[in-house]
């Protein structure tokens, strides 16, 4: 099993040590020739949606990863990954791969809430979550599993091959990336 990390942006590389802990192989995706090579699972990380969204154009990545992902190649964004999957950004002018049956609100805590670590709960465990200028997944399509909710809000969702989190798995637990690491095994 092998999972690319897009890497042109962002909080990568604390995906990679999340793997890491798992066991499972990874590599960074940063231009179209690593995009287009076989892998089995792909992560989205957090960072800044417009940057990455001009970045996978500009790099001629776009295309490739989007096929891929609309063909159902499992996929798990966080933060910004969310914005980036999701089918409809509410408070902003574009859309990425536009696959995940969503709504989202860029930015949604607002200035003073930039930052915050909570816990709540992911599925069936209790983990520590991380926002950093997070997004809000204000409305859910009916195929959409709802992984998790903290204070009202929706912060994790699973939509066919893709799981989303609005929080930062990465910096505090591997639960997130196992529950991940279970729907590419399901997959193959
Ligand atoms: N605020 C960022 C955006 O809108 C997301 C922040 C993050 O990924 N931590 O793209």
């Amino acid at each position: 099993m092998k999972i690319g990390i897009l890497a042109v942006q962002g909080a990568f590389i604390e995906h990679k040590y999340a793997l890491d802990s798992l066991g499972v192989e990874s590599f960074e995706i940063r231009q179209k020739k690593d995009a287009e090579i076989d892998f089995d699972g792909l992560i989205l990380p957090g960072g800044e949606s417009t940057v990455m969204n001009k970045l996978l154009r500009e790099l001629d990545i776009f295309e490739t990863l989007k096929e891929k992902i609309h063909s159902g190649l499992p996929v798990f964004g966080t933060c910004a990954g969310v914005i980036l999957l999701s089918k409809v950004i509410a408070n902003d002018n574009f859309t990425c791969f536009a696959n995940a049956d969503i709504v989202v609100e860029r930015n949604a805590y607002g200035r003073q809430l930039g930052s915050f670590l909570v816990e709540g709960k992911f599925a069936n465990n209790v983990i520590e979550m991380s926002f950093i200028r997070a997004p809000k997944i204000t409305k859910a399509g009916k195929g959409v599993e709802i992984l998790g909710v903290v204070s009202g809000d929706i912060v994790a969702v699973k939509d066919k091959n893709q799981l989303l989190t609005t929080f930062h798995p990465e910096l505090n637990t591997n639960i997130v990336h196992k529950y991940f690491i279970e729907m590419v095994v399901n997959r193959r």
